[in-house]
């Protein structure tokens, strides 16, 4: 399983970062997990073929996390020519979240008669489910998103992939990221305990708890991208946009 950090950002392009996406090339196939507002301009700057992608992956609807799938489908519609059909994958809520958001940013467009068939899975979270060939377990976290949100792990059969979302600290990321190759965890802030996110104070005394091969930082803000030095001291690794990492 290889990812690409396609977008590392929090939600204001702090650092100059994209919103969150992580291309995952597994033994079942292409995945994008999370797709924020940015993540079509990025993967093309990254020389990415949208239409090489075979599904995507949400842990939460909040634009900086889903808000480019109007954009990515309209391309594949217009531009890309796809004709191979995409899964969209993501937790319940998606369907009507991402019809809203086609009609507000493209009037009409949720009427669209496409040109290659996607469809969207609405994930229960907790229970054990098959995407793509890949089995996927979500965790609802704590940070509100109007659906739940949550943390995701998935195997390809050979490796394991976990990611928290967006959320404050719950000990239900512990087993999220329990035997996971590669834990991506959000970190928006270096101090203080803040609502909805994680903050280094609270991540670091926490590292020694989370029994995963690798785990890395994403989503940080300004404050924390200056105090990256001590996260790389600390054993753990930091999501830079363009980094390529084989699991
Ligand atoms: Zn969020």
């Amino acid at each position: 399983m290889r990812l690409t950090v396609i977008g590392s950002g929090d939600a204001f392009g702090s650092g100059g970062r994209f919103n969150t996406c992580f291309l995952l090339e597994t033994a079942k196939g292409t995945l994008l997990v999370d797709c924020g507002a940015s993540s079509l301009v990025a993967l093309k700057a990254r020389g990415v073929d949208p239409n090489a992608i075979d599904g995507i992956l949400l842990s939460h609807l909040h634009g900086d996390h889903f808000g480019a799938l109007p954009f990515l489908l309209l391309d594949a519609q217009f531009l890309a020519r796809r004709e191979r059909p995409l899964l969209i994958a993501g937790p319940p809520g998606t369907r009507a979240r991402l019809d809203q958001s086609l009609e507000l940013l493209f009037p009409r467009s949720s009427t669209n008669e496409w040109r290659f068939s996607w469809k969207v899975m609405e994930i229960e979270v907790a229970r054990p489910t098959e995407v793509l060939g890949h089995g996927v377990t979500t965790t609802e976290v704590l940070h509100y998103s109007g659906a739940p949100s949550t943390a995701i792990a998935l195997s390809d059969g050979d490796k394991r992939f976990a990611y928290s979302g967006d959320t404050e600290w719950v000990d239900a990321l512990i087993s999220v990221a329990d035997g996971a190759d590669l834990f991506m965890v959000e970190c928006f802030a270096y101090s203080g305990k803040l609502p909805g996110h994680i903050s280094w104070d609270v991540l670091k005394p926490r590292l020694r708890d989370l029994r995963a091969r690798r785990i890395m930082l994403t989503h940080m803000n300004p404050i924390m991208l200056a105090h990256l030095d001590e996260v790389r001291a600390a054993g753990a690794f930091v999501a830079e946009d363009g980094a390529v990492i084989e699991l």
